[in-house]
């Protein structure tokens, strides 16, 4: 089993690409202005993550927070396990094509290894279960909402050269999840999730 990451830096990035073309200023990923060497890093229409609050704090920290104030929303962890395995899959365990690429580089002009390399590249499809901490403003849920359909945009990371990172999103839910855990007279756990689709209510947001 293998557990996907990036995403929430992916969701970020949308958010960043996404600002810049509404032209609004938006946190930065990155929280230092400058290099050691004095450079600067934060490009014009950003602020250094977290330099916003709590005076005028921006839409996308309202969402993803800093060091300052803890994010509004909470990625669920997505597992992966490759459709070779053996092992059935449990719970909320995605299945996916899982391939492994191994590789080394080599000191120029020698034999001597200078680094291994094991990646994991995997195909298929999978939800990503992003959880609201608190209420968010109209404004703020209509902007997260238009970060993640801006996503697939993205999606190549920093590997745009070899195509890894390619994303389509299939569907979006946007529900209440009411989850309840009972214990049975035979001691096991029964765990219960209703949800409620709350398509209207964000229409409204939205229109
Ligand atoms: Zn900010």
């Amino acid at each position: 089993m293998y557990l996907v990451k990036g995403l929430r830096g992916l969701l970020g990035h949308a958010m960043m690409a996404l600002a810049k073309e509404q032209g609004r200023e938006i946190c930065h990923s990155s929280d230092k202005s400058e290099t050691q060497k004095g450079e600067q890093i934060i490009p014009e229409g950003f602020h250094p993550t977290g330099a916003c609050y709590p005076k005028n704090e921006c839409i996308k920290h309202k969402i993803m927070g800093s060091i300052h104030r803890p994010s509004r929303i909470k990625f669920e962890p997505v597992i992966i396990v490759s459709s070779q395995a053996k092992q059935k899959p449990i719970g909320n365990v995605n299945v996916v094509h899982i391939a492994t690429e191994k590789r080394n580089a080599l000191a120029f002009g020698t034999k001597k290894a200078i680094q291994d390399f094991g990646e994991r590249y995997f195909s298929g499809e999978f939800s990503l279960k992003i959880e609201l901490l608190e209420e968010l403003a109209p404004e703020v849920l209509k902007f997260l909402l238009q970060a993640l359909l801006y996503m697939p945009e993205l999606g190549l990371g920093a590997s745009v050269n070899n195509g890894a990172g390619k994303i389509e999103l299939l569907e979006i839910a946007f529900e209440e999840v009411q989850r309840t855990r009972a214990v049975t007279m035979q001691g096991e756990i029964r765990e219960e999730e209703k949800t409620r689709s709350l398509w209207k209510e964000l229409e409204a947001i939205l229109s």
